[in-house]
């Protein structure tokens, strides 16, 4: 995108990303963070496009968990509807025995710097979900990694969502939520921890590969305000440049902490919903609250 010209600033256009606004007095609608079937959503990249763009989403970005498999269906959709896409991926990471997300932004995809890491990441995950199955097997659940590579799909990438598919589907628990409960959620026997990228290794990937890095979602760590600034240090520090402000219709004073911080650490802001399933209409793409306008928006390093 870059030299190109955009129909309307969006810093001095902040009407632009309120919710339900017409697309004719907004014309801009940016939806930076949002998941196909080639991680853990639900939509195929070309359904997810036709949503966004039926919500009046004008530049969107697909960041699916740790690959880039759907951004080729999903630029051929965009280009077809008409809608301004933005390559991205969420890398997973891990800062302090925490899971940190940080997603990539504008990335040329044919770069090696980032190619090299999502091949990390996808043997990480393997040896995460054989694990997994093991030990979901000693707790009486055979094939558990088979049969989650198998929902997940030839290239999908498998997460525990397809693990707790699976066990609905083979009857051991009810429902997705008490696959976790029981089995995979934090301090269960499928809850494995595995070796994520370093949070300087995935930015560095990101930048060499011509991208920006945006601090995922901050207001999903629930850490304390000292310990998110610290977080913020680090990832300012490898290079970082955004923080995802807004993610989803998180509540105001939400987002006006995450603001300071960002103001603080001089990063750019992003937003995003976050959306992985249509049947989650509280995050639905191109639906959040407002980002602050006196922060820079992410896409104007474009
Ligand atoms: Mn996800
Ligand atoms: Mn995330
Ligand atoms: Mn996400």
């Amino acid at each position: 995108m870059a030299g190109r010209n955009l129909p309307d600033n969006p810093v001095r256009n902040p009407q632009a990303q309120v919710l339900g606004c017409s697309r004719r007095r907004c014309p801009l609608l940016f939806d930076l963070h949002t998941h196909s079937n080639a991680s853990d959503g639900i939509l195929s990249p070309q359904a997810l496009v036709s949503r966004a763009k039926d919500n009046g989403v004008s530049h969107l970005a697909l960041t699916d968990h740790d690959t880039t498999a759907g951004l080729v269906e999903a630029r051929q959709a965009a280009n077809d509807c008409g809608l301004e896409l933005i390559t991205g991926i969420e890398f997973s990471t891990q800062w302090q025995g925490l899971g940190v997300h940080i997603v990539g932004l504008n990335m040329k995809t044919d770069s090696s710097a980032l190619g090299e890491a999502i091949e990390r990441q996808k043997t990480a995950r393997t040896e995460r979900g054989e694990e997994i199955g093991r030990r979901l097997a000693k707790a009486g659940i055979p094939d558990a990694w088979h049969g989650a590579q198998a929902l997940a799909g030839q290239d999908g990438v498998v997460g525990r969502p397809h693990f707790a598919q699976f066990m609905v589907n083979q009857g051991h628990v009810t429902s997705i939520n008490s696959a976790f409960k029981k089995y995979l959620g934090a301090g269960k026997i499928g809850d494995v921890k595995q070796l994520w990228l370093t949070i300087p290794e995935a930015v560095a990937a990101i930048t060499a590969s011509g991208g920006n890095a945006v601090l995922a979602h901050p207001g999903k760590y629930k850490m304390t305000r000292t310990k998110l600034r610290r977080l913020t240090q680090v990832f300012a520090d490898a290079g970082g440049q955004a923080m995802e402000v807004v993610s989803g219709n998180q509540p105001a004073n939400e987002t006006r902490a995450l603001a300071d911080i960002a103001r603080q650490f001089q990063l750019h802001a992003s937003c995003g919903s976050d959306f992985h399933s249509p049947a989650q209409a509280w995050q639905d793409v191109g639906r959040y609250s407002p980002l602050p306008q006196d922060l820079a928006p992410v896409w104007a390093l474009w």
